[in-house]
């Protein structure tokens, strides 16, 4: 068997990016400028990383941003007009809400008052429901991280039309909608969760097999066919010597990082698994790559959507 293929999301996103860059060169040319309003509830170190860097990436491509910081006890209320108001404002294109939000935030009902055509994290109901229906892609705002990773899929030409796709993973923000995107582009697609039975079984049928669950190293070797599509979505820190020989055995220069940070990354598919795979996403340098690229590009098609009137 030939050696896998890494599917490298650092270059597939760097790609994007270069193409969102044009759109908003060609934007300016036309009069406008696409702009993104993110909204950060009080300081949580992780958020506030995430948040740093969708605004730096703004800057770098051309795009107009605002950052909005209420406190962390504020309510409901304060929060529904703040983005009523960015509903309202011209400038503004996409809106970003970062999540997690404190307790106190009725979520749900946040999400629901952004305006569908500035949801530019495709948590809208609205978006969800075309997505379901398979509208054109052009007329949905999809999620960031599942539309990465058909783009990884796409751009790396794996062929997903009668594929066999496992999905392991039901959550709002990965498994359920990528699932719909491979259904909309023809695969045949299993979903798994943690009440799934055998799930070995299931996986280990799959050509294109994605994991977002959220457990280090969970799917093993075992669990995968020889030959498969690997896309690791996990993203988990490891901080014991023990566990990065688990995952990386002899891995010197994992094992300065873990030393020098008190932590290490590895994503919900064990690396192990990796080495029977036809390709794989690793982690990091993967699927995490494509979440703020696909922010990017939603947010300059809401903009052209927003001035086309559709
Ligand atoms: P989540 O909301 O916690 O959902 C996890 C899913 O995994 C649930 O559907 C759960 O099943 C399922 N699951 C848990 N244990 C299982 C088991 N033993 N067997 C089978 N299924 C199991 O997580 P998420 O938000 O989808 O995120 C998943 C992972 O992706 C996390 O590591 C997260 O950090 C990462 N992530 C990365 C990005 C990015 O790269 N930018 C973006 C988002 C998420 P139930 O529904 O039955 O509980």
């Amino acid at each position: 068997m030939s050696a896998p293929r890494v599917l490298d999301g650092i270059a597939i996103a760097a790609e994007i990016k270069a193409e969102v860059a044009l759109e908003v060169q060609s934007a300016r040319r036309h009069g406008y400028q696409p702009g993104l309003a993110v909204v950060l509830v009080g300081e949580v170190p992780a958020s506030q990383i995430y948040v740093r860097s969708k605004v730096k990436t703004c800057a770098e491509l051309g795009i107009y941003s605002e950052m909005h910081t209420p406190a962390a006890d504020a309510t409901t209320e304060q929060l529904l007009s703040l983005v009523h108001a960015l509903n309202r404002d011209d400038a503004i294109d996409g809106i970003l809400i970062q999540l997690p939000l404190p307790k106190q935030v009725d979520t749900a009902r946040l999400l629901e008052a952004v305006d569908p055509a500035k949801d530019v994290d495709g948590f809208h109901p609205i978006n969800s429901g075309r997505l379901l229906n398979g509208a054109p892609a052009e007329q949905v705002l999809a999620p960031c991280t599942p539309a990465g990773i058909l783009e990884v899929l796409r751009r790396s030409g794996i062929p997903i039309a009668g594929a066999r796709a496992v999905v392991v993973g039901r959550s709002n923000i990965v498994g359920k909608p990528v699932a719909a995107m491979l259904i909309n582009a023809s695969a045949t697609v299993t979903v798994c969760h943690s009440q799934t039975r055998d799930l070995a079984t299931i996986t280990r049928e799959a050509d294109i097999l994605v994991a977002a669950i959220g457990r280090a190293g969970y799917v093993t070797a075992e669990m995968v066919r020889p030959g498969a599509t690997l896309i690791d979505v996990g993203i988990n820190r490891i901080d014991t010597e023990a566990e990065l020989e688990r995952f990386f055995p002899g891995d010197a220069a994992r094992r300065e990082g873990l030393l020098k940070r008190g932590s290490a990354l590895v994503g919900d598919i064990d690396p192990a698994a990796f080495a029977i795979a036809g390709a794989y996403t690793p982690v990091p340098g993967g699927v995490g790559a494509l979440t703020i690229a696909m922010l990017m590009s939603n947010t300059v098609k809401a903009a052209r959507r927003r001035r086309a009137g559709s």
